[in-house]
């Protein structure tokens, strides 16, 4: 079999060793408990679900669903950004839903990037930034995210002969893995500096209802000028534990959204319309559920922060995000320690490296399992340390 040259450029799947030790230890009996996987425990509300089994029974919605989106999701999706960020979108023209953002993100380097083109891509980072604009053909210049800078990239070290080649700028807050959120500011200064170059900024916002203390992070679009330069990739998967329905949408720039919408007309056709139907109850309904969520998770995180700072294992209390990025003691590779955990302490994390070279020497705490288990897991690391 002729396989094309394109995906021998896509790195082998850094995990594939832990996940399978943490299988053979499962298999074994072992008991493990992970903090290694971001996807909300807690249902989908019951609210959403009950209009997604109510649509699933309207055989209008057994068709193929319409490609652009429902009319009406496109403007729930401009309501509900003129709700919580002040942002006004046109439904038509500067909004698209999406199958899970993670579709939009891989499909949107297709858009913008040329073979020789660069992708600016933040380290560490969400690796599918990466990986689309290899698959488009392009190149990946890394901006590292130190905690000297709050894990944000400093734009003025970008290298000219970078930026000439540069097309886009992926840029992700509240940011997973570190767990860090970017102000206004920061976003105005990125929109700036996009304008300048004549780059496209694509913003990954996943998390900005994931937050803690009530403090709401910003959206991109609220910057001035953001929609002259940039998108924002948002989901419900995160807001309203929907990762298993798959849908999410880009907002933003009119030229940006038509040509994602061009590439992916071509791909696929569209988002199950129950599933559509099901979204727009969610973010016009009561968005209660989102305070309930961040409840839990704000007590899980001052509880692991607690013990992590116990045990010596530094780490910064996120603002935002259901992520811990937490430095590991002196002396250890970032995978080395994972395994540590793993084989004495029977815990899971995901090592630093597997988000690009600036991870190493740091591992992610994801804080989304049941409080039973999350509860287990930090007695048992506290209990591992006492021990040596
Ligand atoms: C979870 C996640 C996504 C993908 O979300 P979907 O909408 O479920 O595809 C995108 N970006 C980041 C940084 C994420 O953590």
């Amino acid at each position: 079999m002729y396989l094309a040259r394109r995906l021998d450029k896509l790195p082998p799947y850094l995990f594939v060793g832990i996940t399978r030790r943490i299988a053979e230890l499962r298999a074994r009996g072992e008991d493990i408990i992970s903090f290694a996987i971001g996807d909300p425990d807690l249902p989908t509300p019951s609210h959403i679900i009950e209009w997604m089994c109510q649509a699933a029974h309207d055989p209008v919605n057994h068709r193929y669903p319409e490609s652009k989106g429902l009319p009406e999701l496109h403007q729930a999706i401009a309501d509900w950004y003129e709700e919580r960020f002040g942002v006004t979108l046109n439904p038509d023209k500067e909004v698209l839903p999406l199958i899970g953002s993670k579709e939009g993100i891989g499909h949107m380097a297709l858009c913008l990037i040329d073979p020789g083109d660069i992708a600016l891509v933040p380290d560490p980072s969400y690796p599918v930034y990466f990986m689309s604009a290899t698959i488009a053909g392009g190149e990946t210049y890394p901006m590292p995210l130190t905690e000297g800078n709050d894990f944000l990239p400093d734009l003025d070290i970008v290298p000219d002969k970078v930026i000439s080649k540069a097309k886009l700028m992926w840029l992700n807050y509240p940011n997973n893995p570190t767990g860090a959120t970017a102000s206004l500011d920061f976003f105005g200064r990125a929109a700036h500096f996009a304008q300048e170059h004549d780059l496209a900024v694509c913003h990954d916002a996943p998390y900005t209802e994931v937050f803690f203390d009530g403090r709401k992070p910003p959206s991109f679009l609220q910057a001035p000028g953001a929609k002259e330069v940039g998108v924002e990739f948002h989901s419900l998967s995160k807001t309203y534990h929907m990762t298993g329905w798959r849908i999410g949408m880009a907002v933003g720039n009119a030229e940006m959204i038509d040509a994602l919408f061009r590439v992916k007309s071509n791909l696929d056709s569209g988002i199950p319309q129950a599933i559509q139907r099901a979204a727009i109850e969610a973010l016009h309904g009561s968005q209660d559920c989102i305070i309930e969520h961040n409840a839990i998770l704000q007590q899980r995180r001052d509880k692991t922060i607690k013990v992590l700072d116990e045990i010596g294992l530094k780490a910064r209390t996120p603002e935002a995000s259901f992520y811990i990025w937490a430095k590991v003691p002196q002396g250890y590779t970032s995978i080395n320690f994972t395994k540590k955990l793993l084989e004495e302490a029977g815990i899971a994390v995901t090592p630093g490296i597997g988000y690009g070279k600036e991870g190493e020497g740091y591992i992610r705490l994801s804080l989304t399992l049941p409080d039973d288990r999350l509860d287990q897991g930090i007695d048992r690391l506290a209990a591992w340390h006492r021990s040596f």
